[in-house]
């Protein structure tokens, strides 16, 4: 099968040439018919599958071919999408792949001044990519109506209704042309985004190209058991053992994201951080820099799970597991796309086990564990199946053994030592130090509950070539100047 076979135009198939792609995947050969003849589309796929090419192409074809030329503060395809990062990216995929073609695209969302947004409007715009409720204030200030939107495109229509935007979705719903082409993507097929479908899609092409909710197969994905206390160390202690030098970490807070961060940056790697509460046009340059290979390690909250468009990563590590299971199979997404493989490393806790079983039963397969000798968990992890089972409950954590200090000795870290006592006490990170790379000490919240010198349980070997933090043996030796 070829992208020609499917009916697209020269211009379009040459810039699929300029992007060496040869063949069109599954969800291409599916959706690209069915759009160029007008039709409604109702699709289960999930990142990585190329869904987005499977719009773009034949809708930049269809602008090309249908008229009225677009008048000022019109748009004549939406697409909604969840994030400001997915907006950027469906942007930058019309961009490339309608090179040539003398279309206007924009992408329009919240978090960032909305003047040069309504500036950009007044022209009109032959494809404009927005966030909801960003696509509603606009329209409410008239910079845009919606009277010539000729095809509405849903992206992750599911993680919309995730994000609380059903209610957003509804007001564009009602305010759109009865008579529109309309496209449907969502990974998952909940009741609520059937109801929706029902509601908005005429007729729809039914178009499934994976087995809902299974994480592609090429992708090597185990488990590590280990203490959350350990997690930190652990990291550390894998990377320099499989000499990875380009990973996208994944932990579930904003203060973990911190945390690691510094750690990182002081271990020598190039670091920078994408979390909710950093400004948009700092997210979009980390994503860059991250892409560009100027840093090394993206660290992440879930806010960057979806939609990150990073072609052939090799490397995703979930510090922590995701609360929704979900968004396991969306971060793993960033691994392994079309054609490339990749490694999806989960260090989990005993706490973790039920999000591991929910999961588990999401992708249907138990995920192999593999123990890092050094990092043995202390608070067993419960086995679990891919039916979501916890096959045995946690044991209860034993109770700390207090050490027998020899007389005139000083006790050194004890299960009960206080983190931030005041031989571990580190200081703050200075503010924007880690993505300047500047030199940063670790910040003084511990989401870990690290205890530091990490005492190692007796008689285990020691855990390779990474020595735990705040050891006055080092370790951290820079890599990088
Ligand atoms: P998506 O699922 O739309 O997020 O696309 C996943 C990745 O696959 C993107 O980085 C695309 O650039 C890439 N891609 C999409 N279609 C193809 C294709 N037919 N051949 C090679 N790469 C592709």
């Amino acid at each position: 099968m070829s992208f020609a076979s499917l009916g697209l135009i020269d211009p379009l198939l040459r810039n699929l040439q300029d992007l060496n792609y040869q063949t069109p995947t599954p969800v291409q050969t599916r959706a690209i018919p069915a759009v160029l003849s007008g039709k409604d589309i109702m699709a289960a796929a999930q990142t990585g599958t190329g869904k987005t090419a499977g719009f773009a192409l034949p809708l930049l074809q269809r602008l090309t071919q249908l008229g009225p030329a677009v008048s000022s503060n019109r748009a004549r395809v939406l697409v909604l999408v969840p994030t400001r990062e997915l907006a950027e990216q469906v942007l930058q995929s019309f961009i490339e792949y309608g090179k040539g073609l003398d279309l206007r695209c924009l992408a329009t969302y919240g978090g960032v001044s909305i003047n040069p947004q309504m500036m950009k409007l007044r022209k009109g715009v032959d494809v404009l990519v927005a966030t909801p409720g960003r696509l509603l204030d606009l329209n409410r200030q008239n910079a845009v109506q919606f009277d010539q939107v000729q095809t509405l495109v849903l992206d992750e229509a599911d993680r919309m209704l995730d994000l609380g935007f059903a209610r957003e979705l509804n007001a564009v719903f009602a305010a759109l042309p009865a008579r529109r082409q309309t496209l449907l993507f969502s990974a998952t097929f909940t009741d609520d985004i059937r109801a929706m479908a029902e509601s908005i899609l005429r007729g729809p092409v039914n178009i499934s190209v994976s087995p809902p909710n299974a994480t592609a197969s090429r992708i090597k994905q185990w488990v590590v058991p280990v203490d959350k206390r350990n997690k930190p160390d652990l990291l550390m202690h894998l990377l320099a053992e499989n000499k990875w030098k380009h990973a996208l970490v994944f932990v579930k807070t904003r203060n973990g994201v911190d945390y690691l961060a510094a750690m990182l940056d002081e271990a020598g790697y190039a670091v920078d951080t994408i979390h909710g509460d950093k400004p948009q046009p700092a997210r979009l340059r980390a994503l860059e820099r991250f892409k560009t290979r100027e840093v090394d390690m993206l660290v992440a909250t879930d806010v960057a799970a979806r939609g990150l468009d990073i072609d052939d990563l090799p490397l995703v590590i979930n510090v922590d597991l995701p609360i929704v299971a979900q968004d396991y199979v969306h971060r793993i997404g960033r691994t392994g796309r079309a054609g490339a493989s990749g490694v999806a490393v989960s260090l989990v806790c005993a706490d973790e086990a039920p999000q591991l079983a929910a999961i588990e039963a999401l992708i249907r397969q138990t995920l192999p564990r593999e123990e890092e000798p050094g990092f043995e968990a202390d608070h067993r992890v419960p086995q679990t199946s891919a039916t979501g089972q916890l096959i045995k409950k946690p044991k209860k954590p034993k109770k700390p053994k207090v050490p027998q200090a020899a007389p005139g000795s000083m006790q050194v870290a004890s299960k009960g030592l206080h983190p931030q006592s005041a031989k571990n006490k580190r200081k703050p990170a200075a503010q924007g130090a880690v993505a300047a790379g500047k030199g940063t000490s670790l910040p003084s919240s511990n989401p870990f509950n690290v205890q530091k010198p990490r005492s190692k349980p007796a008689g285990k070997p020691a855990a390779g070539s990474h020595k735990p933090a705040g050891n006055p043996a080092g370790g951290r030796s820079k890599r990088r100047p």
